[in-house]
């Protein structure tokens, strides 16, 4: 008996920043403690970033805030 291969299909996940499907492959990613971030692009990555040092900046330097 012929074992036939299965396509694998590829495996959708939604950019983080922009809920764009694409697929896996394509996609940028971001291991984050357990959880890892998947983005469509550069571009949303460094938005996502940006969001996330501005949320760590407010937790560590909350004495600076005040401008
Ligand atoms: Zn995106």
């Amino acid at each position: 008996m012929i074992e036939q291969k299965k396509i694998i299909e590829p495996e959708i996940i939604t950019c983080e920043v922009c809920f764009k499907e694409i697929p896996i492959s394509e996609a940028k990613s971001d291991k984050a403690t357990d959880y890892i971030m998947y983005y469509c692009g550069l571009d949303c990555y460094d938005e996502w970033k940006k969001q996330e040092d501005k949320s760590n900046e407010n937790s560590r330097l909350g004495e600076d805030l005040k401008s």
